[in-house]
Parts: structure tokens; C-alpha cells; sequence
């Protein structure tokens, strides 16, 4: 069997075009050929985040190509499938995968196994991605760093911290991918003296010197836990150049805690840095719509437009039965999308029933990279919640995969439907994993 087709897309970037015309003029292009252009496809997935999506979608053609020509993969085939299946969120061509490499006896290395936890952990099946590396010989540091990815980005605060401990035990090396994962672990798990300790070990005790995503992370722990002059000391003290997603982070916290004056100073430097980025445009529309000041959100607004900075589009993929429906923000181009808009209102009048406020005028700037308020109802993932409930099995869970950060108005009503509408929603978001069950979200509303 096959596994099931995803949208067709062309990649964007071009050295991966002139390799694909390179691999066109190959007559009977044979294993090592195939999975050069696969691997050079998985490189530009992992390297690039705005070409990853595209990336994923060419590998998984690619493969069904491979396959209908009666060419045998191995694991280096398998080990770029898996990860697009994880990119994609695509559990069912994940499980798929698996299941062949099973089959066919290609053995279940530690590169497979490794390539296996990162996609269970992407698709949001932390426990298939646990039993993985429970039955994984040889773990290396690279399979270690993939658990603690993922419990990291679930959530996962104290196993993540135990595993590392037991890494550490077992004399498997440590790198700055390790570290970076526990730091990460602490901060979505609101950890912050846990991960302040290990980023002052790393580098006397794990022999690795912090870099820009280090002091990256840290700085997003100490901004969200409200230590905003902790935050800007670091940034002072620290010895690379802060990039673009330091400011934005300390803008971000800034406008939660109000820091009105701290916050302009950050936007400043981030302007000088990345002028024409438009989320960053929306994300200083909003710092300025949180700390009343309405007038400048208004303006930044305005000069967005006249400069004429496209919004990054919100969207959301979902696997129904294994085929992937992608949603925009504001879509109507889904087969079904007269049902989807009629059962979007129905959610809503039930949750407002159920006790939900309406989205007060804070709510609704309170949206990140994605603020059109007239289009609040119709964010991505509202539809594709929707279309999960009206196209899914009774009872199962409902997975989607998001590109930007999820707003507050939208968490708050997917933890609501969790419980009105009985269902587990599992979502991942650009910045982790959220677990709706019972009204609650198992980030506990700090993401
Ligand atoms: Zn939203
Ligand atoms: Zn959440």
C-alpha cells in the first residue's frame, strides 16, 4: 500500500531546483541518486523554515515516485520520509513509514530511531516517540537530544531534567543541542532557576559555550516569568550580538507586563535589524494596542500597509484518516466549507452557553503574529477544529499543526471545546505543544 497523497507544491528555493533539474536529466535515476535529491530535500527542510513545509510535502512525492518504479529504499530513504512525516505533522504516513521499516527488516538503527522519535515527537505522539526510544540500542547524544526535544516541547519539564540526568549518568556526550533542549524544557515548564543553573554549568561542566540560542532562551524564560531586568542585563552582559528573536521576545513580555519604556527601547533595536519583517510590525502593534496605546498601534498599522508588508498568513494542517486538509486564515476553499462556517458558529453559540466570554477588545490584540480582529472567529485553526469535529471519528483525538504562535482567543476556546465537546485537541503551535482535556491546556496557559 501507498500511503496516502498530500497537496502537490513546488519548492521555492533554487539550489534545490537546479539539483531537481540535475536529477530529471538522470534517465534511470537508481537508489544512490534518489536518495541524494531525498537528502537534499530533508537538509533544506531542516535548514529553512519557510521552505520546510514544501520541503516535506517534494519528499513524501518523491517517495511515492520511488516506489510505483519499484525501487527499494533504505534507511537513508527512510530516515528523510520520516522526517518529513514529522515536519508535515502526518502521523498516519509516520506510522506508515514505520511499519515498512519494520517489514522489511531495514534495520532499526539508531539514525531510523532517532528520525522515528523526532517525527512521533513533532506529530504530538510523545508516547509512541517514548516507546521508540525505550526500544533503541546504542543511543547516542543525537537520540538523547531527540527525547529531550520533545519532552521539552510538550511540556515536559521534570522528565526531560531526569533523562538528562540519566544521560549524563550513562557517560553519553553532552552537547549544545542538550543543553539547549533541557534550557528549553525548563522554560516551557516555567523552570526558571532550573534552566538559569544549567545554562551557568555548560560551559565549565558540559564543556560547551553558550550561542545565540542559548542566551535566546534564556532570555525568553526571564521575559515571560516577568524578570524583565534580568532579561536586559543578560542582553548587556551577553558576548555574541542579540538577534532579531531576543528583542522580540523582551517586546513580547514587555507589553504583557506593561514596560512601556523598556519596551520602545527593544523596538527600537529590533527596527534597526529587521525593518521590513512583517511580524514583526504586527508584534509592536500589538505591544502598543496592550499598553493602551492606541493611537501608535493604529499607526504602526497604518505604515505597514503603506509600505506594503505582507502578513506571514495563518495556517493549519489537520490529519483526518491519513489525508491532510491545510486552512488558511478566513478559508473557504475546503470542499466542505459551507458545513465548516455553519459548524464554527455552532461552536461558538455553544461555548458562549457554556460561559465564554465574548472576545473583549484586549483579546483581541492579544493575538501575536495573527490580529485581524474581524477575522478572529475564522482563524486557521478555528477551522480546522471545526472540520475535525464534523469529519473525525467519535471520541478521537484532534491533531493540528499551526504555523504561528496560537492567540490567546483561540487556546481559550480550544481548552473550552475540550470540554464541551468531549474531544482531546492536540496542537502544535511555532513554539510548543498544546494538550487540550477537560477545559485545561497542559501548558497552563504559559506559551
Ligand atoms: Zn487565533
Ligand atoms: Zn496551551
Amino acid at each position: 500500500m501507498l500511503p496516502p497523497a498530500t497537496a502537490s507544491s513546488v519548492p521555492r528555493c533554487s539550489a534545490i531546483a537546479s539539483c531537481r533539474r540535475v536529477f530529471d536529466r538522470i534517465a534511470h535515476p537508481d537508489l544512490p541518486a534518489w536518495n541524494a535529491l531525498l537528502s537534499a530535500y530533508a537538509r533544506l527542510r531542516a535548514r529553512d523554515v519557510a521552505c520546510a513545509t514544501s520541503a516535506a510535502d517534494a519528499i513524501l512525492e518523491l517517495f511515492v515516485r520511488m516506489l510505483s518504479l519499484a525501487i527499494e529504499p533504505n534507511e537513508i530513504t527512510l530516515v528523510a520520509v520520516i522526517g518529513a512525516c514529522g515536519e508535515l505533522g502526518a502521523v498516519s504516513h509516520g506510522v506508515w513509514a514505520h511499519t515498512y521499516a519494520v517489514k522489511r527488516r531495514l534495520a532499526v538503527n539508531c539514525i531510523v530511531a532517532t528520525a522515528l522519535v523526532e517525527m512521533y515527537a513533532g506529530c504530538g505522539r510523545l508516547d509512541l516517540a517514548e516507546q521508540v526510544f525505550a526500544a533503541a540500542s546504542d543511543r547516542d547524544t543525537r537520540c538523547y537530544n531527540a527525547m529531550l526535544h520533545g519532552l521539552a516541547v510538550h511540556g515536559h519539564g521534570r522528565a526531560a531534567l531526569s533523562l538528562f540526568d540519566r544521560m549524563h549518568g550513562a557517560g553519553v556526550p553532552v552537547d549544545g543541542v542538550t543543553v539547549l533542549s533541557v534550557m528549553c524544557a525548563c522554560a516551557h515548564a516555567g523552570l526558571v532557576d532550573e534552566g538559569l543553573d544549567y545554562f551557568d554549568r555548560m560551559e565549565i561542566e558540559f564543556g560547551t559555550e553558550p550561542r545565540i540560542e542559548h542566551y535566546g532562551c534564556m532570555i525568553d524564560m526571564l521575559s515571560r516569568a516577568g524578570r524583565l531586568n534580568n532579561a536586559e542585563k543578560l542582553i548587556h552582559e551577553m558576548l555574541i550580538v542579540p538577534n532579531a528573536a531576543i528583542y522580540r521576545s523582551l517586546i513580547r513580555a514587555c507589553g504583557i507586563h506593561g514596560k512601556l519604556e523598556l519596551g520602545e527601547k527593544m523596538i527600537a533595536e529590533l527596527m534597526r535589524l529587521e525593518p521590513d519583517d512583517s511580524g514583526n510590525h504586527v508584534l509592536i502593534s500589538n505591544f502598543y494596542a496592550r499598553t493602551n496605546r492606541w493611537e501608535d498601534a493604529k499607526k504602526v498599522r497604518k505604515e505597514m500597509k503603506s509600505m506594503g508588508i505582507d502578513k506571514n498568513p495563518g495556517s493549519s494542517l489537520v490529519d483526518i484518516n491519513g489525508v491532510l486538509h491545510e486552512f488558511l486564515v478566513g478559508d473557504k476553499t475546503h470542499p466542505a466549507s459551507k458545513e465548516i462556517y455553519t459548524m464554527v458558529e455552532e461552536i461558538e453559540t455553544r461555548l458562549i452557553e457554556c460561559g465564554r466570554r465574548s472576545s473583549a477588545s484586549s483579546a483581541l490584540f492579544d493575538v501575536e503574529e495573527e490580529d485581524k480582529a474581524d477575522t478572529l472567529s475564522y482563524h486557521s485553526e478555528r477551522l480546522a477544529i471545526a472540520f475535525a469535529l464534523i469529519a473525525s471519528n467519535p471520541g478521537a483525538p484532534i491533531r493540528i499543526i499551526k504555523n504561528l504562535r496560537v492567540c490567546a482567543d483561540c487556546h481559550e476556546s480550544a481548552k473550552l471545546v475540550s470540554r464541551v465537546y468531549g474531544r482531546e485537541i492536540v496542537m502544535r503551535d511555532r513554539t510548543r505543544f498544546h494538550h487540550f482535556r477537560d477545559g485545561v491546556c497542559s501548558c497552563g496557559d504559559f506559551w
